[in-house]
């Protein structure tokens, strides 16, 4: 499947042919786009209900996606992050008081945008899953449009929604158990939103933007949390890597748990052995004499 959009048909052409050829696929690649433009994409913003949506909520939306009407907004951040029900969403939670405004992007991953905002309360961080993500658009024009295949796009934003559900379940099964996570306060459809952490400068850095004063003090202290992690919360962090902890007001602090599993999946301890593996050697590559037998053991072991 997945090399298939990709297939290089160069071979099948004349060489001749191959400049009239690009000239016609640009052609057509330039109407397609436009029409897309102009027929789907910002039609529904005209209607009248979202509309006044929009315009209830545009000013605290201006740090992401600058100031003035939609219109002058920047389409990039828009298309990939605030579509359509991304919208609705971040409405509803602003209705609900547990948004005030989103001011700035903390990170732009490849599934999701982090971004730092305020509520009534104080600073948040809220993670927005993207739900049209590169891959799944590229398959999508294969089969979009075949009756066959109906509600396809429906089915796969169900599916991010049930992985952001995920993640936010697994944060608090963590926090209960004593895992020194953020908190995670309420998701709605693909939209998280946790305690922030960092202060009005940015956000803490990542265990891998830093040097540590005491390596063996912080392995001694990450394990600790792998062994919470799954004797305590029952689950497998199952990405547990120096990209994934956060260093906040002196404590390292574990992100990131869309893919934790419960000890009952099939692979739950084949990802228990990575993350102590990972852990592992990140000290021994900070000259902790670390042993990935015993560290094992330590995390297991009733
Ligand atoms: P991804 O799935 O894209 O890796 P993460 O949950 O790891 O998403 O978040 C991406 C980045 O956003 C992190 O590396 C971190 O820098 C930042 N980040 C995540 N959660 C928070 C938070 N609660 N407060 C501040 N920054 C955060
Ligand atoms: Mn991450």
């Amino acid at each position: 499947m997945e090399d298939f959009p990709d297939q290089d048909w160069s071979e099948y052409e004349a060489d001749d042919e191959r400049p009239e050829i690009e000239k016609h696929e640009k052609l057509i690649n330039k109407s397609l786009d436009k029409f897309d433009q102009d027929s789907s994409k910002y039609h529904w913003m005209k209607e009248k209900k979202y509309a006044s949506m929009f315009s209830a909520i545009e000013h605290k939306l201006t740090g992401v996606l600058g100031r003035g009407q939609y219109d002058w907004v920047d389409r990039r951040v828009f298309d990939q992050v605030f579509d359509q029900s991304t919208l609705m969403s971040v409405f509803k939670l602003m209705q609900q008081g547990h948004i005030d405004t989103i001011e700035w992007p903390i990170a732009r991953g490849k599934e999701a945008h982090v971004f730092f905002a305020k509520s009534q309360s104080g600073p948040i961080a809220v993670k927005i899953f993207h739900t049209s993500n590169a891959v799944f658009k590229g398959l999508m024009q294969y089969i979009e449009g075949d009756p066959r295949f109906g509600g396809l796009r429906r089915r796969h934003r169900e599916l991010v929604n049930v992985w952001v559900q995920k993640e936010h379940r697994n944060l608090m099964r963590m926090r209960k158990n004593g895992v020194r996570v953020p908190e995670s306060l309420i998701t709605r459809n693909n939209v998280l939103v946790m305690e922030y952490l960092g202060d009005k400068n940015g956000p803490s850095p990542r265990l891998r933007d830093v040097k540590v004063d005491d390596p063996q003090k912080l392995f001694k202290e990450l394990l600790r949390q792998l062994r919470m992690i799954w004797q305590d919360a029952g689950l497998a962090h199952a990405d547990f890597s120096d990209y994934n902890i956060m260093i906040h007001k002196g404590e390292a602090w574990i992100i990131d748990a869309g893919q934790s599993v419960t000890q009952h999946h099939p692979k739950a301890k084949e990802f228990l052995v990575r993350d102590v593996t990972r852990l592992c050697q990140w000290a021994q590559r900070n000259g902790v004499e670390a042993d990935l037998a015993e560290a094992t053991l330590f995390v297991i072991e009733e």
